[in-house]
C-alpha cells in the first residue's frame, strides 16, 4: 500500500447495498480486495452507529480516482433502499456517528474539506446520495 501524502480532503462515501440487508465487515473488505488488491477505505460506520477502522490514516485508500492520494475515505452501510432505488439511508446512529467521526477527524487535520463522492469533478454517480460539504459546512475549513 502506498503512503498518504496528505490529508486535503475527506471523501464520502456509501456502499451501495439495500439498508434491509447487511453488509458486513469482511465483506467489504473482501469486496476492495477482490477488485483493487486493498481495502478500499479508512472508516466503515454500521447502521447500528458502530465505526469501524479499516486502513490506517497513513496509507492510501482506492476510492476515488485522482483524489486517493490526499483523501481520507469513509463509508456508510446503506446507500439503496428496499427497491434498490439510490436513496440516503442513514440511521440516526449513523449520521450521529458520521459527524463524530468527522469532527475528530477535522480537528486532526484542520485543512481537510469534506466532499461526497459525487460532489467531486467529472463524477456521474449518486454516491453517498446526500451533500457532506453542505450537511456539514460546520466542520469545513474556513477557506
Ligand atoms: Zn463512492
Amino acid at each position: 500500500m502506498k503512503p498518504l501524502k496528505s490529508v486535503k480532503l475527506i471523501i464520502i462515501h456509501c456502499v451501495a447495498n439495500k439498508c434491509n440487508r447487511p453488509f458486513s465487515v469482511e465483506n467489504l473488505i473482501a469486496c476492495g480486495k477482490a477488485k483493487y488488491g486493498q481495502c478500499s477505505y479508512h472508516y466503515y460506520v454500521r447502521r447500528n452507529g458502530d465505526i469501524i477502522p479499516l486502513l490506517p490514516e497513513s496509507v492510501q485508500g482506492v476510492h476515488a480516482r485522482h483524489y486517493n492520494y490526499c483523501s481520507l475515505g469513509i463509508v456508510y452501510e446503506g446507500g439503496l433502499d428496499e427497491r434498490g432505488v439510490a436513496a440516503d439511508t442513514r440511521t440516526e446512529a449513523q449520521k450521529h456517528s458520521l459527524y463524530e467521526l468527522l469532527k475528530a477527524l477535522t480537528a486532526e487535520y484542520p485543512e481537510a474539506r469534506i466532499m461526497g463522492h459525487c460532489e467531486l469533478p467529472h463524477v456521474a454517480k449518486k454516491c453517498p446520495c446526500y451533500r457532506p460539504s453542505i450537511e456539514y459546512a460546520d466542520l469545513q475549513p474556513e477557506h
